[in-house]
């Protein structure tokens, strides 16, 4: 019997790892990073306690802001430019703060469990 087939699938199976790993830092550059290097050094990431405790998600399209159905908007009109407890004076662009994130920064078009109509 004959190992050429096992050294060939043995080699097939390297240049597939090394394909693999070779494509992990593209994705990271072209997908995720992106997104992170838009983010504010303080910005508010979905593993901060708070934020799994509230259900925070940056982008509230993501959010679960319809199975909430929190009172006062349309769900889907819900996000944190509209939310009472932004504070406009903090933060830059898209970022801003947030009553119930202190020294953090929240994204406006982020949406939380404890979203309340912004008065007036
Ligand atoms: S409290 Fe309001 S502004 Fe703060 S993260 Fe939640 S929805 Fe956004």
């Amino acid at each position: 019997m004959s190992d050429k087939p096992i050294c060939k699938s043995r080699r097939d199976a390297v240049k597939v790892m090394l394909g693999t790993a070779a494509a992990i830092p593209v994705i990271n550059l072209v997908g995720f990073g992106t997104a992170r290097a838009d983010a504010p050094a303080n910005a508010v990431t979905m593993d901060d306690p708070t934020a799994v405790a509230l259900k925070y998600d940056p982008d509230a399209t993501k959010s679960e802001r319809v199975t909430a159905a929190r009172p006062g908007l349309a769900p889907e009109e819900q996000n944190c430019s509209n939310c009472q407890f932004l504070l406009a004076d903090q933060g830059e662009g898209d970022w801003k703060g947030c009553q119930l994130f202190p020294g953090k920064l929240i994204n406006v078009n982020g949406w939380c469990a404890s979203w309340t109509l912004k008065a007036g």
